[in-house]
């Protein structure tokens, strides 16, 4: 029996013994979070006959509000006791596109809080943590909603997905490559993608949904990010753009307003990183993107407590904006100068 095989079959046993299972993600959910947990709740509901909730920290960006099956998703910031109670009961918990259970803030404890339920991680971050009773770690693979691809074709075969499920997946991978333009491309990716549009996706509009929904706000928002606010330094090797709370109600931000911001600087070419610095009440949120080799995941790590991949990766600072740039300026060009790879 090979590994994955292996798996499967620890997977299958802990499905026949549940009764209720919880599939959570991470907090500011994206196209893969949502999708990926959309179509893995509708695998488990149907082909196992689970009860089902499936979970998320805080809202979904407006782009994603189309998504099929979204309004079944439980918000723990709009209905914290619910979500305490279901996590309670759940037998099995599945954690997606994420691995640490700390990332997931106030939900974390209610998960910490139930020590019976199986805890199953389906994910594709670097570095997964030893916390979980099963693990589908795959790093190497584009998109968690492409794991639970992969999953579901071993477990009870994709005849299983439907149009809607057909419809998440390709929303997360979609999403997470960029409209199918980063690495990770393989030729296993489009073969799982054909069997997506067998089931009857239909990619324009979905395409149309994700990416052509903006309000004018928005796009004079991404304007004024560009022209105002995009700095580059240590001689055009990196780059970055800050938003201020000030800026932000300026042009009425809503979330998941500055999605894909952080990629513009990277199109310029020399630039080999690329952060977005966004304010929040309680601190900044960092963003960031590198092309190639120049690993952001490490850098991430070492300088904004944070992770992710190797090009795109994000983390957090606790200091005031002007503080945040000026670490930034010295730190990228100290990192970039040991050859941007962490070694
Ligand atoms: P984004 O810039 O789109 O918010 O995040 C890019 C990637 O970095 C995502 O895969 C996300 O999971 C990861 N990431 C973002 N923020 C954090 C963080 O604070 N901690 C960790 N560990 N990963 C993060
Ligand atoms: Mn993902």
């Amino acid at each position: 029996m090979n590994h994955l095989t292996e798996k499967i079959e620890s997977l299958k046993e802990m499905l026949s013994a549940a009764h209720k299972a919880v599939v959570v993600t991470h907090t500011n959910p994206d196209g893969d979070a949502i999708g990926s947990s959309l179509a893995w709740s509708h695998i488990l509901q149907h082909s196992f006959g689970l009860e089902v909730s499936c979970i998320i920290p805080n809202r979904y960006p407006g782009f994603l509000s189309w998504q099929p099956h979204i309004s079944e998703v439980l918000i723990d910031k709009d209905t914290p006791e619910e979500v305490a109670r279901v996590v309670g009961e759940a037998d099995i918990i599945f954690c997606l596109d994420f691995n640490l259970i700390d990332r997931l803030e106030n939900l974390a404890e209610a998960i910490k809080a139930n020590t019976t339920a199986k805890r199953v991680l389906i994910d594709h971050h670097l570095n997964p943590p030893a916390e979980f009773d099963l693990a589908f770690s795959h790093p190497e693979l584009c998109s968690t909603a492409y794991v639970v691809y992969t999953i579901v074709e071993d477990l009870v075969g994709t005849d299983a997905l439907d149009t809607d499920a057909a419809t998440n997946l390709y929303v997360g991978i979609m999403t997470d490559t960029g409209n199918f333009s980063f690495s990770s491309l393989t030729p296993d990716l489009f073969r799982a993608v054909a069997v997506l549009v067998e089931k009857g996706i239909n990619i324009s509009a979905i395409n149309t949904s994700v990416y052509n929904t903006f309000t004018e706000d928005r796009v004079r928002l991404l304007g004024h990010s560009l022209c105002n606010k995009m700095t580059l330094v240590d001689h055009g090797k990196a780059a970055y753009i800050s938003l201020t709370e000030r800026e932000m109600r300026k042009f009425n931000f809503q979330l998941g307003d500055s999605e894909g911001f952080v990629n513009y600087p990277l199109t310029i070419v020399g630039v080999k990183i690329s952060a977005m610095f966004l304010a929040t009440r309680k601190f900044i949120r960092v963003s960031l993107r590198s092309r190639g080799e120049t690993d952001v995941n490490i850098f991430a790590r070492r300088y904004f407590g944070g992770g992710g991949h190797k090009n795109a990766a994000g983390g957090k600072s606790f200091v005031s904006m002007a503080q945040t740039v000026e670490y930034f300026e010295r730190v990228v060009k100290e990192y970039l100068a040991e050859g941007g790879k962490g070694e």
